[in-house]
């Protein structure tokens, strides 16, 4: 037992500020430094895309280059390292593969991201740093537990260290013809990998290498953890999680609490704190008159900040509008997505005065709404973990949710014996289910205004920051060196 800190190389497609589409950005922008207070020695390594903004890469400093093997081919690979925020990050330099305006969608994705894979395991000789648990996440990585297993572990400098595979969407797994095995992996002639990343006749899955490699296999809740090995939730990865659910857990995701504070937040009409609430009266009142509404405090208003997809629920949402608007219920809804959705959203707010669609991408509004409303509605058909419902529990928004994923793990229904919870929820995919919750709801905000403010002040005070989901992390990263 020593008490060194650990060291972990964290590998990431993307990771916020340099490189983002997605909840993986946020999380590989946001995760790691909480992983530093937390005890660990962390470096985050991404691919050096041509997208990044020129004034990072004026700051990166080349620290060391080699070529690394990819089946028949020597590739180049440049490390360029930066440290932001405290944080270091180190960029993987091949301009034949990642000077591109896009992260993804490329031909080539599989022969990209295979080197990507490679050269983080080939980069750990190159760098002053032990690395005691490699990190991937999704399946852009997933390759590198693969190839550090079946190329690298006679070498001293990798015996030790420890596979950590986060699944953080199941359903891009990266499937390729298998040519890639021979041409680009070099696996092919290796038997057990073969069998391993085969996932149909001439088809190999990257994910499936990760979830047979690794040594321990997360996801972004506990919830979705037991979903994924359901075949409903699981994308035909289902029986292999199921084989190793004992090394499967769930680690909920947190939210920057300093960007999403509705303390110092300078986009809403009013601060406000759990301890003084009268500002959100006046965000409230601030979004009835953007909206056109009648400037109400005794009418419930209810909000969504979504994507307009199926994942999302936007069928049950359809579906119940008639019922919810009809009880005089406001509604905004801010989002884009799929046209049938779009349109019917329009539809609604064409037909009712309390209802307002807003079909666009608009960050300053998303917080007007996340502070002014009284009820924020999220009925995702699955959600790995979802952050909407946890800045609306920060704001002091009540949160509706169906019981799935990340959604189960971090709101608490009301009870309405002992007045305690931190929002409201359902268990079925069912629009009458849904709807029978929206006005149980609107009956607490209506007829009992103690258990709604303390609601809100639970919901406000729930810890949802990233330091929570890094102490989990760094317990996880131990029970994989009980030496350290
Ligand atoms: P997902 O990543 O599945 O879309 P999450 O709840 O995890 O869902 O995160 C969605 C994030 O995107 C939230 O921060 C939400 O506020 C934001 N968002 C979604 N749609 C919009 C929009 N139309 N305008 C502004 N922000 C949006």
């Amino acid at each position: 037992m020593s008490n060194r800190n650990l060291g972990v190389v964290f590998a990431s497609s993307e990771a916020a500020p340099f490189a983002k589409t997605g909840g993986l950005g946020d999380v590989a922008g946001s995760l790691p430094a909480a992983l530093k207070d937390a005890g660990c020695n962390v470096v985050v390594m991404l691919p050096k895309y041509g997208s990044i903004p020129q004034h990072y890469v004026d700051r990166m400093e080349h620290i060391a280059d080699f070529y690394v093997p990819l089946g028949w081919r020597q590739e180049y690979c440049g490390l360029e390292k930066l440290t932001e925020r405290g944080v270091d990050y180190i960029f993987i330099d091949n301009e034949r593969y990642f000077k591109r305006d896009q992260l993804y969608s490329y031909f080539d994705d599989g022969e990209r991201f295979a080197f990507f894979s490679k050269a983080v395991v080939e980069s750990l000789q190159h760098i002053d740093f032990q690395c005691d648990i490699l990190h991937c996440n999704d399946w852009q990585t997933a390759l590198a537990p693969v190839f550090l297993r079946e190329f690298y572990m006679d070498m001293p400098l990798y015996q030790n260290v420890k596979t950590v595979f986060t699944i953080h969407n199941i359903a891009f797994q990266g499937q390729y013809g298998d040519k890639v095995l021979s041409d680009v992996c070099g696996l092919a002639h290796i038997p057990n990998a073969a069998r391993q990343l085969y996932c149909g006749p001439q088809t190999v899955n990257f994910m499936k290498g990760a979830l047979c490699y690794s040594d321990r296999i997360t996801t972004v809740s506990p919830t979705y953890a037991r979903e994924i090995q359901m075949p409903f939730y699981g994308e035909h990865m289902d029986g292999i999680l199921r084989e190793r659910s004992s090394v499967l857990s769930g680690i909920l995701n947190g939210i920057d609490m300093v960007t999403w504070d509705p303390r110092t937040d300078q986009s809403i009409a009013a601060d406000y704190t759990a301890a003084d609430l009268s500002g959100k009266k006046e965000c409230k009142a601030a979004l009835q008159r953007e909206m056109g509404f009648e400037v109400r405090d005794d009418v419930p208003l209810m909000g969504m900040v979504t994507r307009l997809t199926k994942q999302k629920g936007m069928d049950l949402v359809q579906y119940a509008l008639d019922a919810v608007l009809s009880r005089g219920i406001q509604v905004v809804v801010l989002g884009t997505g799929d046209t049938c959705y779009e349109d019917s959203l329009r539809y609604f707010d064409w037909k009712y005065p309390n209802m307002a669609a807003r079909i666009t991408f608009d960050s300053d509004l998303s917080r007007r709404i996340y502070a002014g409303c009284d009820l924020f509605l999220m009925p995702s058909l699955f959600e790995p973990c979802g952050l909407s419902q946890m800045i609306a529990m920060r704001y002091g928004t009540l949160p509706i949710v169906r019981e799935t994923g990340g959604l189960k793990d971090s709101v608490q229904p009301y009870n309405r014996f002992t007045g305690e919870g931190t929002g409201f929820s359902f268990a079925n995919f069912n629009g009458d289910e849904m709807t029978g919750v929206i006005l149980a709801a609107a009956d607490v905000f209506w007829n009992n205004s103690n258990d709604w403010k303390k609601l809100q002040i639970h919901a406000m005070t729930r810890d949802f920051s990233w330091r929570r989901s890094a102490e989990e992390y760094s317990g996880l990263y131990h029970g994989l060196h009980p030496e350290v």
